[in-house]
């Protein structure tokens, strides 16, 4: 069965998140105040509607309550986004996701029940910053505040070596997950397996750790 999703918010995030969702084939619903983001999004969305998602019977009489998943894409205006997400979860909403546009307003969704909460332009600055420090840093993935995942492409300094000689492990305390090698994806790569040119190497530890390796091996 085709999963049915509402968006709201028709911004440039919104807007993405419909736009896909579209591609993938998925029946999508989507929501904006404004007259003129709901008109671009006819021909696109299932059905495009105008309301106002603080308006707790607008949201009601929408059926809302049907879908399987909301997405609350609205940007700067905080506290509607907040309030949206309250009555969302009061409504019965199974899973919703809202963009945060700051910590605080990602511990406050967090706090009234959003099932996910995703804060792409904080994620994405962190993944240029780490593209810009090191060009061999391909791909960054933050998996808590502390810890996260990272796609190392192989250089000179590694390539040649065995996983057991580089000992990063015992060196930085960060463990090679997987290595791409062509089409190919060796998982738990084994201690003497050796780094080819053109491997790129996942890597998973403590922000910290990944930091110092970046540094010495970059
Ligand atoms: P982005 O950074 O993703 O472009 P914007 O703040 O530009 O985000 O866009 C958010 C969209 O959400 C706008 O099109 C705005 O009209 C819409 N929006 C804001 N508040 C509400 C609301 N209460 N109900 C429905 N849509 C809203």
């Amino acid at each position: 069965m085709k999963k049915e999703f509402v968006v709201i918010g028709l911004g440039r995030f919104g807007g993405s998140i419909v736009r896909e969702l579209v591609e993938q084939g998925m029946e999508v619903m989507a929501i904006d105040k404004f007259e003129d983001k709901v008109d671009e999004f006819s021909q696109i969305a299932t059905h495009a509607v105008m309301a106002d998602s603080t308006d707790e019977a607008a949201l009601r009489s929408l059926g809302i309550r049907n879908f399987d998943h909301v997405i609350v894409a609205i940007g700067d205006d905080i506290q509607a986004s907040i309030l949206t997400t309250l009555m969302l979860k009061e409504i019965g909403v199974k899973k919703i996701t809202v963009k945060a546009q700051n910590d605080y307003h990602e511990k406050v969704l967090e706090r009234i029940g959003a099932d996910k909460v995703v804060h792409p332009e904080r994620d994405m600055g962190k993944r240029i910053a780490h593209n810009i420090v090191s060009n061999n840093v391909l791909d960054y993935l933050e998996l808590s505040d502390e810890h996260s995942i990272v796609e190392i492409a192989a250089n000179s300094l590694l390539i040649g070596n065995s996983i057991i000689e580089l000992d990063i492990r015992a060196k930085y305390g960060i463990n090679i997950v997987a290595i791409k090698r062509g089409d190919d994806i060796i998982v738990s790569p084994q201690a003497n397996d050796v780094i080819q040119k053109g491997d790129i190497l996942i890597v998973i530890g403590a922000d910290n750790d990944i930091n110092r390796f970046e540094k010495r091996v970059m």
